[in-house]
């Protein structure tokens, strides 16, 4: 019994050690991969469940990473978040994403909304504001084209500085979407003092939908209702969770049933040929 014991402790320590080799890999890379524009935007159409059209695309990154090919999101944001190097990392595809929209209205296509994740770690300092204030000076952004998306968790650690952060971005028309909403620990005590405009209902409530219905949905729905927010579905799989939701009374959705996360041509070429679905 002992010496299996030492065999699993043993065992623990390689595992250990290879996660935390893997994390200061990533950590190192990341740093490069900012520096050589290793990252792409990919763009998913967001659209009206009513009248179906594409609204807006959610900007999606995608690393093209140099040895370990396509590595998707979630196997390094987490990691970024860790070390902190997502400041950096969210405000050079901020810029990427403004440089698209830039890009597309040279090219005369139809102005669209895109929308961006970061992290709530930028709602602890005002210089988020002015960073936010430049991209649209520097791209000559139509009012509230480049918008955002965040989780709630961050924001209700200092609901005073975040608020005023979320006021100062107000005049350059960007929304505030709270993402993934409905998981983790919701504080719908402070929902009503956040400034904030739309909800992204979590993907886990559409996942049900396609087997029973869940009452928290229509909980949310009418919560939203009697905000004034509007709701975006995510993972919108199938023609039954599109029905249902919009019966509900959902206003938006994404998913994979109308469209993947897009390379950026392809997406505005989705736009072109959808603006009617
Ligand atoms: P998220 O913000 O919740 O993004 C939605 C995720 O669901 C995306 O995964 C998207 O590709 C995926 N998805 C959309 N529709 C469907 C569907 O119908 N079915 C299924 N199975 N999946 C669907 P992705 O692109 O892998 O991103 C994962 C997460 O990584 C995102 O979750 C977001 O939290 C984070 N992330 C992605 N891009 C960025 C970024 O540029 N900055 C930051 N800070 N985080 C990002
Ligand atoms: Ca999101
Ligand atoms: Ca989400
Ligand atoms: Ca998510």
């Amino acid at each position: 019994a002992k010496s299996r014991g030492r065999g699993q402790v043993c065992y623990f320590n390689n595992a250990m050690r290879k996660k935390l080799k893997r994390r200061a890999d990533i950590e190192n890379d990341l740093q490069h991969g900012i520096r050589n524009s290793e990252f792409e935007l990919f763009f998913q159409p967001i659209f009206s469940l009513n009248d179906p059209h594409v609204v807006s695309f959610e900007a999606l990154v995608r690393w093209h990473h140099p040895k370990n090919g396509l590595v998707p999101p979630n196997d390094f944001i987490p990691i970024a978040e860790q070390t902190g190097q997502i400041i950096d990392l969210d405000l050079h595809l901020l810029r990427s994403a403004a440089q698209q929209l830039k890009l597309w209205r040279q090219a005369g296509y139809p102005m669209t909304r895109v929308t961006v994740n970061v992290s709530s770690r930028h709602f602890a300092s005002l210089d988020f504001v002015t960073y936010m204030q430049q991209l649209y000076i520097d791209h000559q952004l139509p009012n509230g084209s480049l918008c955002l998306e965040i989780t709630e968790s961050g924001l209700i650690e200092n609901l005073k500085l975040a608020t005023q952060i979320i006021t100062g971005l107000a005049p350059l028309g960007v929304k505030l979407y709270l993402d993934d909403f409905g998981t983790g620990y919701s504080a719908l005590g402070y929902l009503h003092q956040l400034p904030i405009h739309v909800l992204k209902l979590d993907k886990s409530f559409v996942d049900q939908l396609t087997h029973k219905e869940n009452p928290l949905i229509d909980a949310i729905l009418s919560l939203a209702r009697s905000l004034d927010l509007n709701v975006v579905a995510e993972g919108i799989e199938n023609p039954k969770q599109w029905a249902l939701l919009k019966r509900k009374g959902c206003q938006f959705g994404q998913g994979f049933m109308v469209s993947k996360p897009l390379p950026a041509d392809e997406a505005m070429q989705f736009l072109l040929t959808h603006t009617e679905m």
